[in-house]
């Protein structure tokens, strides 16, 4: 799951991570309101930013035209007019696709002063199954590029998560990012601080770019004036707090249906639906599709041991997509009763009235079983003796 700029702001601050003040806004009329507060604080300037679940907001373009999500307002009535701009409107973005995102909300915070913009990041490497702590001194940027092109500006610091971040690896983290003297210890607080973050909630990544120096009062500081945060979904039953972060209005609407099921649904582009269990049989169903020329609809994993209720969500779903032009279910029975999967797609193609073409390939546990419902339940459907059989089935059976 992944959450807003503002919520993941909120949850580096109970980890002492320095932040701007800031005032999330929902509608226009809180917007007025929540600058003047802001002014009223000291800061000579408000940053009015788009709250998507994607980056590259300020170099953004928004559909109507309008340039950049983030935009620093030099007081009240400039912060309402860009809002106007924003708020109910669609932002593309480098990482939201031609689509874009409609702008639902609104961060308003203390625009900083900035003087240096750093990457600061905690990730799990897979290699090493370890959190690994990144930092570059090119913050502000694509650090993808930056990883090509420049490599060595990206300092790593690997963590046994045994004892967990040791300080003179956050200190030699902030050395790296140049900072001296006492800046040195604010870095290393910093960085010791998103690590807990991410420790503790279970993050698959944190990401704050820009972490920068900032000149508060004539003080140079540091501050995370951007942050991403991606849980773990595996984790989320431990935090209560952070599962009431999940805005349903930035995931699709099916794979939202899908999850209250506990499915594992993606949508794709193609015509060719599949239901299978297992994700990594859903990815060998998804490249046999491809093999014979098809083209998958979604990616949908219904788990080792799926009901008939479930089963019959699932079609659901799928059937939702108006792409798709027939269907291909993949059982290997391991955990799963063939036959309980054999009864729900019964229950499922007469509760839909399923007209397209639906190859079914089921195999292993009670699979005789579940053959004989199937060929006694009068309906359609065609069947696949292997995997590369049930694919060429339904490709063709698409073409057609
Ligand atoms: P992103 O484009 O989606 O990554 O959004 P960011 O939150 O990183 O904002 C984009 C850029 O806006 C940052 O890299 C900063 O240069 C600038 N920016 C964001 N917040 C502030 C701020 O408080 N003050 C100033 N001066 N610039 C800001
Ligand atoms: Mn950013």
């Amino acid at each position: 799951m992944n959450i807003h700029e503002y919520q993941a702001k909120q949850l580096l601050a109970q980890y002492g991570v320095a932040v701007s003040v800031e005032i999330p806004c929902k509608s226009l009329e809180e917007v007025r309101p929540a600058a003047e507060k802001i002014l009223a604080g000291g800061s000579p300037k408000v940053v009015v930013k788009s709250q998507i679940h994607a980056g590259g907001r300020g170099k953004g373009t928004f559909k109507s035209g309008f340039q950049g999500g983030v935009k620093i307002a030099a007081n009240a009535d400039e912060a309402v007019s860009f809002a106007q701009q924003m708020l109910g409107n669609v932002l593309v973005t480098k990482q939201t696709g031609p689509d874009g995102r409609k702008v639902q909300t609104l961060l308003l915070a203390a625009a900083a002063k900035i003087k240096k913009e750093f990457y600061l990041a905690v990730l799990l490497d897979r290699v090493t199954s370890r959190p690994v702590v990144m930092v570059s001194t090119e913050g502000g940027m694509d650090i993808e590029e930056v990883a090509e092109k420049t490599p060595e500006k990206i300092v790593k610091e690997t963590i046994d998560p045994a004892v967990g971040m040791m300080p003179y690896q956050a200190r030699k983290l902030a050395a790296a990012l140049g900072l001296k003297g006492d800046l040195i210890a604010a870095g290393a607080k910093l960085i010791l601080g998103v690590y807990k973050t991410a420790w503790e909630c279970d993050t698959a990544l944190v990401e704050i770019n820009p972490l920068c120096l900032v000149e508060v009062d004539g003080k140079e500081t540091l501050m995370a004036l951007d942050g991403k945060i991606s849980l773990d979904d595996n984790a989320l039953y431990r935090h209560k707090n952070i599962q009431e972060m999940r805005d349903l209005n930035e995931e699709a609407p099916l794979e939202i249906e899908a999850s209250k099921f506990s499915l594992n649904y993606i949508k794709l582009d193609g015509s060719i639906a599949c239901l299978v269990n297992g994700a990594g049989l859903a990815m060998a169903t998804m490249d046999i599709i491809q093999h014979f020329g098809g083209n998958p609809a979604n990616f949908l994993d219904v788990g080792g041991g799926a009901t008939k209720e479930q089963v019959t969500a699932a079609f659901k779903i799928i059937l939702q997509d108006p792409n798709v032009k027939g269907i291909l279910v993949n059982i290997f029975g391991g955990i799963m009763d063939c036959n309980v999967i054999a009864t729900g797609i019964v229950a499922a193609v007469k509760e839909t009235g399923l007209k397209l073409p639906l190859v079914v390939r089921l195999e292993g546990n009670n699979v005789a079983a579940g053959k004989k419902t199937l060929a006694e339940s009068g309906l359609t459907l065609i069947t696949g003796d292997s995997m590369a059989d049930a694919a060429q089935k339904v490709v063709k059976a698409v073409g057609n």
